[in-house]
């Protein structure tokens, strides 16, 4: 537990999966929850119900959407932008829109919603970006346009955390390796070989990637910055 308790965090993408459970940890620990979706309205109504968290329909595609609904919380403690699509293909085929719209959800969205949430944040607030281990390491073909991506937020972090290191604002990225989710079930055909890569072969759970959230979020974490953290059961190792 992390007493969050007077904190107001918004999480973009937080319907399903990691996103969800990071609202569960964060609403269960005392703070004040709002989350994004695109699609999924049952499932976000549902998480609402349970946890208290304001739903809040935006896509994150949608550069203005990002910035208006950021803007829209007022001072935020806690962002956690969590929102990212996959879609794995032949770089020869894959249709270049759907390379754009990763882009978009999985690049530019974390860098305007940050950017945006640190005009009104308060000194030693905090910025938390879902990456991917794939940002280090990437041993399928198909998945560069994914990969792209998820290094570019390493980029990111660590110029942010230059930008808004004094007033105290952190800017770090959660790198999960295989975590069973709607993208990535542990049941899935590609379970397999993903563990073949793994030290410890069993996906993460959605509450494993939230515990490392809400100490990112916490005040024990007020001087890490700029950093990687990977959680992936040693699939970069
Ligand atoms: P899921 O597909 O299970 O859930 C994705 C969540 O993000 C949903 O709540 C979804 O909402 C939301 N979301 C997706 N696109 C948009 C959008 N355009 N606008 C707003 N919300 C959106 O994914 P995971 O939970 O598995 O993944 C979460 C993050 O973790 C992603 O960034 C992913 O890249 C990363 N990751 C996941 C791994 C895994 O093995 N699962 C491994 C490494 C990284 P809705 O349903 O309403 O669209």
């Amino acid at each position: 537990m992390t007493d969050f308790t007077s904190k107001k965090a918004l999480v973009i993408g937080g319907s399903r999966g990691i996103g969800a459970a990071i609202v569960r940890r964060f609403t269960g620990d005392g703070a004040q929850v709002a989350f994004t979706y695109a699609g999924s309205h049952d499932a976000a109504q549902a998480l609402a119900a349970d946890t208290g968290a304001t739903p809040i329909q935006s896509d994150a595609a949608d550069r203005q959407a990002v910035i208006d609904v950021v803007a829209a919380q007022g001072p935020l403690d806690i962002l956690i932008v969590n929102a990212g699509a996959l879609v794995m293909g032949d770089a020869l085929t894959l249709e270049a829109d759907a390379v754009d719209r990763m882009i978009d959800i999985n690049v530019r969205a974390p860098y305007h919603a940050a950017v945006e949430a640190v005009r009104l944040m308060p000194d030693g607030g905090r910025i938390i970006v879902v990456g991917s281990v794939n940002g280090d390491r990437m041993p399928f073909a198909g998945g560069a346009a994914y990969a792209l991506t998820k290094s570019a937020l390493q980029g990111m972090a660590r110029g942010l955390a230059r930008d808004f290191g004094a007033r105290g604002i952190t800017v770090n990225i959660i790198q999960p390796g295989p975590t069973d989710t709607d993208m990535n079930p542990s049941n899935g055909p590609m379970a397999e070989t993903m563990h073949g890569f793994m030290a410890i072969k069993r996906h993460a759970t959605g509450q494993e990637i939230a515990g490392l959230a809400a100490y990112l979020a916490g005040p024990e974490a007020g001087i890490v910055t700029g950093a990687m953290h990977t959680i992936d059961g040693g699939f970069g190792a």
